[in-house]
């Protein structure tokens, strides 16, 4: 199949396929009106490391709340972090206010077009460039993520493992990439390796690059992409100390900017450390250990935390939020899996 053949086979099935997504135009639409590149940007910064089921609710939140990248701009530290909590990865949201603040002041508002330019922002690496670029000005750039590599490895057989092949399954998909509907055929590429040529049933048989498809014709398609062997993660411990005032408010603090779960509001914690943690209580009370550990893994360690808790009385000062100021959904992931296992032992005090 000639790589014109390829692409037409492609953007019709796109054409008649094409996910319904909060922040996309879809391809019957383009021609009424383009993509905002303000949804495409904060998207795509969103569903890095996660998945469309995960980022639609935050990424409806941000759009009403902050309709613009101006907007956003214009919003507090506090306020974003808060609206990201739950969503992992917190140097994205700190990024995406950088970015927003400079998109607004030295390009007056406007995402710039082009994928050089669009590098030069905090937080925009190659692959949210690209995918900027392609998506919201129709520019002929290759967007590699997970999908796309995966269909491009099958497609070409290609069986050298990941990651050591990025480099020559990018070479296959700037080849085919067309100058005529770039854009859609990027989201096409995306679609396909989310719908149909997924991970472990690939459904062959639907395909609309069946009949050029290398590891289809090999019968190895659900084998591809072959992965080099990952290092398994390390176990951190650390001690985390919820305390509550006899008025109702909890000793919380804002993490450090550097650093896991920067910016992000926790409850105070020790280092996080493969030995076992020394104790560092944020203030002196009588903290008692309710047997209790909260399990999360992170992209590089597991943490075992576990949980010390106190009661403190209605004057002791510290860094306080009031009861009627408090909302779990605030808290990073980690910080509420302590929070909801806290609760019991809490109220029975
Ligand atoms: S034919 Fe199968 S393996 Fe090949 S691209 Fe299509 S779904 Fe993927």
């Amino acid at each position: 199949m000639r790589d014109e053949d390829f692409s037409r086979s492609l953007l019709a099935w796109y054409d008649a396929n094409a996910r319904d997504l909060p922040w996309r135009v879809r391809p019957a639409e383009r021609v009424a009106r383009i993509p905002d590149p303000y949804f495409v940007w904060l998207s795509e910064v969103m569903l890095q490391q996660t998945t469309v089921a995960a980022v639609t609710g935050y990424f409806r939140t941000f759009t009403e709340r902050w309709p613009s990248v101006t907007a956003l701009a214009g919003a507090s530290d506090a306020d974003v972090m808060a609206a990201w909590a739950g969503l992992g990865y917190y140097a994205r949201a700190r990024n995406l206010l950088k970015c927003a603040r400079a998109v607004v002041s030295d390009h007056a508002g406007r995402f710039p077009d082009t994928e050089a330019k669009l590098l030069r922002l905090p937080g925009i690496g190659p692959y949210t460039a690209a995918a900027i670029a392609a998506i919201a000005f129709d520019r002929p750039a290759t967007v590699m993520d997970g999908n796309v590599e995966r269909v491009m490895a099958r497609l070409f057989a290609i069986e050298a493992p990941l990651p050591a092949t990025k480099p020559a399954l990018k070479t296959r998909a700037a080849a085919l990439t067309p100058a005529h509907r770039p854009g859609d055929h990027a989201q096409a590429v995306m679609d396909l390796g989310a719908t149909i040529c997924t991970p472990r049933n690939p459904a062959c048989g639907i395909c609309p690059l069946r009949a050029p498809c290398k590891a289809r014709e090999r019968g190895i398609a659900a084998d591809l992409p072959r992965k080099s062997p990952k290092k398994p993660k390390p176990t951190r411990h650390g001690i985390a100390y919820l305390a509550r005032r006899a008025d109702g408010a909890w000793l919380l603090e804002t993490r450090p900017e550097k650093g896991l779960l920067g910016g992000m509001l926790g409850w105070p914690t020790t280092d996080w450390r493969e030995a076992a943690p020394d104790p560092a209580p944020p203030l002196p009370a009588d903290w008692h250990d309710p047997l209790l550990e909260v399990r999360h893994t992170f992209t590089h360690f597991h943490l075992r935390l576990s949980l010390r808790l106190a009661t403190l009385p209605a004057d002791m000062p510290g860094p306080f939020v009031a009861a009627k100021d408090f909302r779990p959904s605030d808290l990073p992931t980690v910080m509420r899996k302590a929070f909801d296992l806290a609760q019991g032992a809490l109220n029975q005090d």
